[in-house]
C-alpha cells in the first residue's frame, strides 16, 4: 500500500444534484485528506485531453457536451492506496452495475444516460493520476 493523490472530478450530474458537500463528506470520512479543489468548465481542449482513450467512440461528442452542461469541480485526494480505493468507492462505470452503497450506486443516473451519468471521475493508475493532477491543477494549486 502507498501514499497517493486521485484527481477526482464532481460532473455536471453531481452539480446539478447538489452532490458536492455531500461527496467530499464521504470522500473526507473515508480519511482522504484534501490537497486541491477548484471550479471550472471544461473546455473542448482539456476534454479532448482528459478523454482521448474514448475520442473515437461514437458516444464521445455526448460526453462532451455532458462534461460541458455546467462548471465541475476538480478535487486532489491523498491518502493511503487512494486511486484503487476511490475507484471503489465509486464502482464501476455503469450506474445500474454500481452496488448500493457505492457514490455511483447510490446517485448515477439509472436509466438510458446510466453510463455517462456517473457523478464522478477519479483516475484509474498512478500514470493517469500524475497526468491528470497535473492537467487539473497548476503547481501552485496542489498544497
Ligand atoms: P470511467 O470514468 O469509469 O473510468 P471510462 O474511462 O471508460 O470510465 O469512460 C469515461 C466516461 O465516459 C465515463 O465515466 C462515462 O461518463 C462515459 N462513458 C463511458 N462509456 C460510455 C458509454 N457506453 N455510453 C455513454 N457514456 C459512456
Amino acid at each position: 500500500m502507498s501514499h497517493q493523490t486521485t484527481l477526482i472530478l464532481f460532473k455536471p450530474d453531481a452539480m446539478a444534484k447538489q452532490l458536492a458537500g455531500i461527496l467530499l463528506a464521504k470522500f473526507q470520512q473515508e480519511g482522504f485528506s484534501v490537497r486541491g479543489l477548484k471550479m471550472m468548465r471544461l473546455s473542448d481542449e482539456i476534454l479532448a485531453e482528459h478523454y482521448s482513450h474514448i475520442a473515437d467512440k461514437p458516444f464521445f461528442p455526448s460526453v462532451r457536451g455532458f462534461m460541458q452542461e455546467t462548471p465541475v469541480i476538480a478535487l486532489a485526494l491523498e491518502g493511503d492506496d487512494a486511486i484503487a480505493r476511490v475507484r471503489e468507492l465509486l464502482g464501476p462505470t455503469d450506474s445500474t452495475q454500481a452496488a448500493p452503497g457505492t457514490i455511483r450506486g447510490d446517485y448515477g443516473f439509472k436509466d438510458g444516460d446510466a453510463k455517462m451519468r456517473n457523478v464522478c471521475h477519479a483516475s484509474d493508475s498512478p500514470e493517469a493520476a500524475a497526468a491528470e493532477l497535473t492537467r487539473f491543477f497548476s503547481q501552485g494549486e496542489l498544497f
